[in-house]
């Protein structure tokens, strides 16, 4: 799959998208992920990528001409443009699974006061949100999004395992998970999980997802 990231601060991306499971799903090839800074398709000499609203107001907002020369350039037949936007689409596993599904996504991510409408008018195929709150930048949206998406895609998680015990893939939150030593300063991990009993372990872990939902999250249960 390959993941295009628009933004105007690249290297807030290559920390985040470098290391770890997703550094390690680039370097495998399960992800061809490419960080572009926007300023590279500006033409004036000071790499100008935007300006002050129209209008008046506080703040920038991106211009439309290196966003679409960028898009132009990047996007490739059945590649699928996103932007990053607090009034999009809620981000939930299966807006992730269905990214991970796709062959090519572009990312935009949008600074300050946002973009200007006749990019999310002519050239954004989607716009998804992370969560109702308000952000400095979306680059940070933008790797939220690429790191849930990543995990559906076949291989990138070590285990196939992983996935489906996770938080929310059950419609469940994930049961408590311990590790050696199995009694830290009088904290002991309980007895279950030392007995070697598959079957029970697996009983007590669904138990504890049930009772862990019923309190956190009643709102996910039938
Ligand atoms: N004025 C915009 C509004 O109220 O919708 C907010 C602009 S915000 C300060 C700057 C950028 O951060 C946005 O263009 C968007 O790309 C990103 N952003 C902020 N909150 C976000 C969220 N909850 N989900 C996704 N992207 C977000």
């Amino acid at each position: 799959m390959r993941i295009d990231l628009l933004t105007l601060f690249p290297a807030m991306l290559d920390g985040l998208l470098g290391e770890s499971i997703i550094g390690k799903a680039r370097e495998r090839g399960h992800i061809d992920l490419r960080i572009h800074n926007l300023r590279d398709w500006s033409t004036d000499k000071h790499k100008t990528a935007d300006d002050r609203p129209f209008g008046g107001g506080a703040g920038m907002v991106l211009k439309p001409e290196p966003v679409f020369a960028a898009i132009e350039q990047l996007r490739t037949p059945g590649s699928r443009t996103i932007y990053l936007s607090p009034d999009g689409t809620p981000l939930s596993p299966t807006v992730g699974q269905r990214l991970a599904g796709e062959q090519h996504l572009i990312f935009l991510s949008g600074h300050y006061e946002g973009i200007d409408q006749r990019i999310r008018d002519h050239i954004i195929d989607e716009e998804i949100s992370i969560g109702d709150y308000v952000l400095t930048n979306g680059t940070i949206a933008a790797a939220v999004v690429v790191d849930v998406l990543a995990r559906f895609i076949p291989g990138v998680l070590g285990e196939e395992n992983s996935l489906t015990h996770e938080s929310f893939t059950r419609n469940l939150l994930d049961f408590p998970q311990y590790t050696r030593p199995a009694d830290f300063r009088g904290w002991k991990v309980p007895e279950v999980l030392l007995s070697g009993n598959h079957a029970l372990i697996e009983r007590w872990r669904l138990e504890q997802s049930l009772e862990k939902t019923r309190r956190l999250r009643p709102d996910l249960l039938p």
